[in-house]
């Protein structure tokens, strides 16, 4: 069972993204916190016990000081995971390098219609900067795992064996690709209508894909499954659970106590047991110490 050294915190460092996606489902409109308070929370998850955090958002590589905010937590001993759209992935990579164990980039479609309903307008050419990555990815000495994410809904549930193909053929193999039934929360929630899909079709579908593509690294979770199956902490430290359509939120770290953390985070197992199915493919790799 998970406990405070293996579970994974995603931080979301800032709620700010003007990428506009449909599926989002960041809670907008929190206020970032400053470098020193945020480090300071990092300090004080490293005292409570946590040694694996995520960095996300919004999206986090907005945030100016998102490299010092890895770099301070990898210098304390934690394992690092970043989810990001990539953009600044290649031009980062030396100081990522060295500091970051997992990185998590999107994937939805390799047509732009597909990404701009998925997505936004301004995310219609993601599979090219996925593709820019993974052919860059074998001249760089890269040591970060590569895990690519991608949300399935009606918009490319039949898409799903092309765009495999299509990441197959690139010149890099990546350590984990995860696909994710659409989930209707934050801004996601809007836009049900348009991408939600029956649970059923998405299993059907990801044993099919997974039966054509042994090589690859593919798993998935429903809605469901990822349901109560992270520990989120918003931009403004309170830490939450996904929960049904909404966050239930537990606990705050900056301002509580350790055995508030710890009791309000570990005292349910029916939670833990979800956090833990949904992290496996993290414990398949080393990390860089
Ligand atoms: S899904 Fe990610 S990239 Fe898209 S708007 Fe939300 S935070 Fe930005």
């Amino acid at each position: 069972m998970l406990n405070v050294s293996n579970l994974l915190l995603d931080f979301r460092i800032t709620s700010h993204c003007d990428l506009g996606c449909d599926l989002c489902f960041r809670n907008p409109g929190i206020l970032d916190s400053s470098k020193d308070k945020a480090l300071a929370v990092i300090d004080k998850m490293y005292d409570v016990g946590f040694r694996r955090i995520g960095f996300t958002g919004g999206e986090p590589t907005s945030r100016k000081d998102f490299l010092e905010l890895i770099e301070h937590a990898k210098q304390k001993g934690f394992m690092t995971y970043l989810s990001t759209v990539g953009h600044r992935f290649v031009m980062d990579h030396e100081r990522l390098n060295n500091v970051l164990d997992w990185v998590g980039i999107p994937i939805d479609g390799i047509k732009k219609e597909i990404n701009s309903t998925i997505r936004s307008d301004k995310m219609s050419n993601q599979h090219r900067v996925v593709k820019n990555i993974l052919t860059w990815l074998p001249q760089a000495s890269n040591k970060i795992n590569i895990k690519l994410t991608t949300v399935v809904s009606q918009a490319n549930i039949m898409e799903l064996h092309d765009l495999i193909n299509w990441v197959e053929a690139l010149p890099y193999n990546v350590q984990a690709w995860r696909f994710y039934q659409f989930c209707p929360l934050g801004v996601g929630k809007e836009k049900r209508e348009k991408l939600e899909i029956d649970t059923q079709l998405f299993l059907e579908q990801m044993n099919r894909v997974n039966a054509l593509h042994p090589e690859m690294p593919i798993s998935w979770a429903t809605f469901e499954e990822r349901d109560n199956a992270n520990v989120v902490m918003e931009p403004n430290f309170d830490v939450i659970i996904p929960d049904g359509e909404n966050y239930t939120l537990l606990c705050n770290m900056y301002t509580d106590s350790r055995e508030k953390i710890l009791s309000s985070i570990f005292g349910n197992n029916h939670v833990m047991q979800k956090c833990e199915n949904n992290r496996f493919w993290l414990d398949n790799r080393e990390f860089i110490s």
